[in-house]
């Protein structure tokens, strides 16, 4: 129990980790891949939003909402679902982009009538929602999208084509950043809801190098967009948009518990446990001197980064909301990709074996999870994206030029 919690909030936690426990849900048949945003499969998809179904019932997910966006009214409770959600170590909830990402913004930026009709599904899980920002010409320069939408009337008629648009195969819904105006860079771009299933709409896969294909191109060709489905005002998408990505990028205000059994914490146990095991010149690397201070000094640092994460419920120790959430992001995706190329260093010749392979290590885990530790560095702005906004945001330097 954590020193500040009152008892409403030790009896939730309590609650929450009973339930949790009872409830989690046998494995899939095949594996589920390591992280949402790679789920393919039909089976996989059905396994995780019937999961979802049940935690958003139980309340763990939309815990804080307002009950008339079909959350559950409560107050400062989502932080301590999320945590036993971690700490359980249960499947992870597929619509991670409707729960982090479009939750927030609506809840933020949209009207009355798109909360209490786009809410309650997001939560659920039953419709699955994509990001349209990032483009062939427009990455962290997401300034220079290019796809159009102009008015008709009632509606917008979209055209252009999005990329690395993760769970796109999938999605009803699609967060989608549109220029209505080619004359103004910042104040000319605009924020939709686009449905995904129209005409018009034509996902393609992506295939990664690690095999895996959970993102995608998407061409979006003469796509009609009903003017009630914009968010916010006409040329304010770039202010919505921050919105949106300050949420993605950690410093969100969690209307979902996302959990992830691949996090530096998960991923540092399993690191020693395979150094108990990986044996060089008669003894484990557990009992090598040189290991074993690599090892200590990676345990530190993940503990560090626990800690760290501890100080958000601390308002005088958290240095400002944003801190340790954007901090939380660049050394967590960092720190996981040290973990696993530790990993890699400790199986020498053996981490060239992939999944499938019979011989290969823990079935290929730390080489798949390797390459996707990538993921964590890219997207959502990439590391020298997040040490130039922590720069600027957090410690007050000067602007990049
Ligand atoms: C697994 C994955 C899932 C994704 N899912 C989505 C999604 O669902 N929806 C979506 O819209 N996008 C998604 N993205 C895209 C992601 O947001 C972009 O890849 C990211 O913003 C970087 O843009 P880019 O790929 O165009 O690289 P670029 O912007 O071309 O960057 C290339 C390199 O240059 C560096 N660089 C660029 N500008 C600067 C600068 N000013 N200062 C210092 N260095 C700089 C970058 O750090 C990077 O190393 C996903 C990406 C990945 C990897």
């Amino acid at each position: 129990m954590a020193a500040t919690e009152t008892t409403e909030q030790r009896e939730f936690r309590e609650y929450c980790s009973a339930w949790l426990d009872e409830h989690k849900p046998p494995p899939t048949k095949i594996p589920l891949p390591q992280a949402a945003y790679e789920v393919t499969s039909e089976d996989h998809r059905t396994y995780l939003v019937d999961w979802q179904a049940k935690c958003y019932e139980a309340g763990l997910i939309a815990t804080d909402v307002a009950k008339e966006y079909g959350g559950h009214g409560h107050d400062r409770f989502q932080q301590i679902a999320s945590t036993e959600v971690r700490r359980a170590k249960v499947p992870y909830f597929i619509n991670w982009i409707g729960l982090g990402m479009a939750a927030p913004t609506l809840l933020a930026h949209g009207t009355e009538e798109q909360r209490k009709s786009f809410l309650p599904p997001i939560f659920s899980g039953e419709d699955i929602w994509c990001q349209g920002f990032s483009e062939p010409g427009a990455g962290s320069d997401l300034v220079s999208l290019q796809t159009s939408a102009v008015k008709d009337g009632d509606n917008w008629v979209v055209n252009g084509s999005k990329v690395w648009t993760s769970l796109g195969h999938f999605a009803k819904w699609m967060l989608l950043l549109a220029r209505t105006d080619k004359n103004d860079k910042y104040n000319g771009i605009t924020y939709f809801i686009a449905p995904m299933g129209d005409q018009g709409v034509t996902v393609q896969p992506i295939h990664k190098m690690t095999g895996e294909s959970g993102f995608n191109e998407v061409f979006l060709e003469e796509v009609v967009v009903p003017d009630h489905y914009r968010i916010d005002e006409v040329g304010k998408g770039w202010q919505v948009a921050m919105s949106t990505l300050t949420n993605e990028r950690g410093a969100g205000t969690g209307v979902g518990a996302i959990a992830s059994s691949e996090s530096p914490f998960a991923a540092i146990e399993q690191l020693i446990a395979l150094a108990k095991r990986e044996k060089r010149n008669g003894r484990t690397l557990w009992e090598d001197p040189v290991w074993r201070d690599k090892l200590i000094k990676l345990y530190e640092r993940t503990e560090a980064a626990t800690q760290n994460f501890r100080r958000l419920g601390v308002k005088a120790l958290n240095g400002g909301a944003m801190r340790i959430p954007l901090q939380g992001k660049l050394t967590g995706s960092e720190l996981g990709q040290e973990l696993h190329q530790t990993a890699l260093s400790m199986l020498g010749m053996k981490s060239s074996l992939y999944i499938g392979d019979p011989n290969a290590e823990e079935d290929g885990r730390w080489a798949l999870g390797y390459m996707n530790t990538y993921t964590g560095t890219i997207s959502g702005g990439s590391s020298e994206i997040q040490r130039n906004i922590l720069g600027e945001r957090v410690l007050g330097l000067p602007k990049t030029k």
